[in-house]
């Protein structure tokens, strides 16, 4: 095999992690003999094996059948499965101690922003992932024999393990390169990649097109095909959910906190679904596959354009999409072209908040998109951001009116903080929004995707947080759509989710 493209622990195990998974199918296309390994899912699989059953134990066998085997789940049998696998982790991690394994991280006993002390730790004693490398990892890579690994990294909850496969692939002489969203945010809006880079020489940024020569001037997204499996398919879910990304960048651009900035809008022709879809394999697409669009908010062309190809295949989706004055018109056509959720980053209802820091939606808007996406029977998922500096109790007033006046329109609801990017054009004109850039508590030396901030000499994390908890909770639409927003399995499962008036 030309090469392998894996994943390592821990990455949700309901889907396939889309860089690794995109790359090899990328890789793919180009007729280079690329296989798709996704480590997380082979270690989870691994530690449900084995988990003491009986008295007393979580009962794991139940669990996984009740998210594999229903399409459909109900808030309170999902919330059960997945917190008994999710005790199921904590036993296996009360082994390693320190260690602290969930369904979606892992957290070494050091500071995972630390890379040289991960490494530290990974070359000295027992780890997690020690013996599931020799058991698992070191037969797949005897048996296909790649002549290079990529290891793809791209949340934090995969540095450990990432840092600790390095090694363990240096060390048996295995040609391998690191790289990812996690090390492409590091190196391009964060602090700390000349630090990953100390620890592992052999990480890289960009999106794998190097491999393909230096004249080649394609985008790997421009040309997918299905990849080859190394391990069958066995994701944890009742249907399969396949990643895909109708473009990359965003088209609005304009955030004034927007870590990726300067990361222009790339547009992959609709000729690459349909190809795509094209070398799915039959044995899935009778399991009625997801498709999960990852873009980080799909702008109304390339949508459109997409749906008679979902329609023409019967193939049920969700995505981000910015709620916009187009969405409410679109909503009826995307109901029935398969849209089955819409995530959407709604995140205040003060027009004066959203107007300061350029966030380009109007709480109108907002408000229209949710109930004609309902209305369609499409699940609606609102991203909340409180905390922003400058956010007075009168703009909070106006968040809880929008979510009150969404009642049963609301589905899915995440109440997140704003956190300050390391970098992004908020932080060049701190002063002049009134904001106070402080020194991180760690030293210098350490992995950081955000910095802390005062706001006129205050925190504004800290009254939203009690905000969350007195104002935003005790409204019941919000109540609702907290209790059966599911915790774990990232969105995967959302679109499984039984919602009265949704489509399934
Ligand atoms: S909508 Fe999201 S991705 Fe686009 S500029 Fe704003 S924060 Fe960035």
């Amino acid at each position: 095999m030309d090469v392998i493209v894996a994943a390592p622990p821990v990455i949700t195990p309901s889907e396939p992690p889309s860089g690794a998974f995109l790359l090899a199918a990328g890789l793919r296309a180009r007729g280079i003999e690329a296989g798709f390994l996704d480590l997380s899912l082979a270690f989870f699989r691994h530690i449900f094996g084995s988990a003491p059953s009986g008295r007393g134990m979580p009962d794991v066998a139940s669990a996984l059948r009740y998210l594999e085997e229903n399409e459909a789940y109900t808030p309170q049998g999902h919330r059960t499965a997945s917190g008994t696998l999710n005790s199921a982790m904590g036993n296996f991690s009360r082994l390693f101690p320190g260690w602290r394994l969930t369904l979606m991280d892992a957290s070494p006993p050091v500071p995972v922003h630390d890379p040289h002390g991960v490494a530290v730790l990974c070359e000295g004693g027992e780890t997690p992932f020690k013996g599931f490398w020799n058991e698992y990892l070191l037969p797949v890579l005897e048996r296909h024999k790649p002549s290079r690994v990529f290891i793809s990294i791209s949340y934090l909850s995969q540095l450990a393990a990432g840092i600790e496969l390095a090694g363990y692939l240096r060390t048996r002489g295995f040609d391998f390169l690191v790289g990812g969203s996690l090390p492409n945010s590091l190196s391009r809006t964060g602090n700390g990649f000349r630090l990953l880079k100390e620890v592992i020489p052999e990480t890289v940024t960009g999106d794998g097109s190097e491999v393909l020569g230096a004249e080649s001037r394609e985008r790997m997204l421009d040309r997918l095909d299905w990849p080859l499996m190394i391990r069958d398919w066995d994701y944890i879910s009742g249907r399969p959910v396949i990643p895909f990304a109708l473009t990359t960048g965003c088209y609005w651009n304009r955030c004034l906190f927007c870590p990726d900035s300067d990361w222009q809008l790339e547009v992959f022709g609709e000729e690459v679904l349909s190809r795509f879809l094209d070398t799915v394999p039959s044995e899935l697409m009778e399991r009625r596959p997801i498709l999960h669009f990852i873009d980080s908010a799909v702008p109304p062309g390339p949508l459109r354009r997409a749906l008679p190809f979902l329609e023409e295949r019967g193939l049920d989706f969700y995505t981000f999409a910015r709620p916009e004055p187009w969405l409410p018109g679109m909503a009826r056509d995307l109901s029935s072209a398969g849209c089955l959720m819409l995530q959407m980053g709604v995140e205040s209802g003060s027009r004066t908040l959203l107007d300061r820091y350029c966030k380009g939606i109007d709480p109108d808007d907002s408000l229209r998109a949710l109930r004609s996406c309902a209305e369609e029977g499409i699940r609606t998922y609102a991203y909340m951001l409180l905390g922003l500096p400058g956010e007075s109790e009168e703009d909070i007033g106006s968040s809880l009116e929008l979510l009150t006046k969404a009642g049963d329109s609301l589905d899915f609801i995440n109440l997140s903080i704003f956190n300050l990017p390391e970098h992004c054009r908020l932080v060049s004109m701190a002063a002049e929004f009134g904001i106070e850039l402080l020194d991180p508590p760690e030293s210098e030396d350490c992995i950081r995707l955000y910095r802390p901030f005062l706001y006129r000499g205050r925190n504004p994390r800290v009254p939203a947080r009690r905000r969350i908890a007195d104002g935003f909770s005790s409204i019941p639409s919000v109540a609702r759509a907290l209790r059966r927003t599911p915790r774990w399995f990232r969105t995967s499962h959302f679109p499984m989710m039984q919602v009265d008036g949704r489509r399934s």
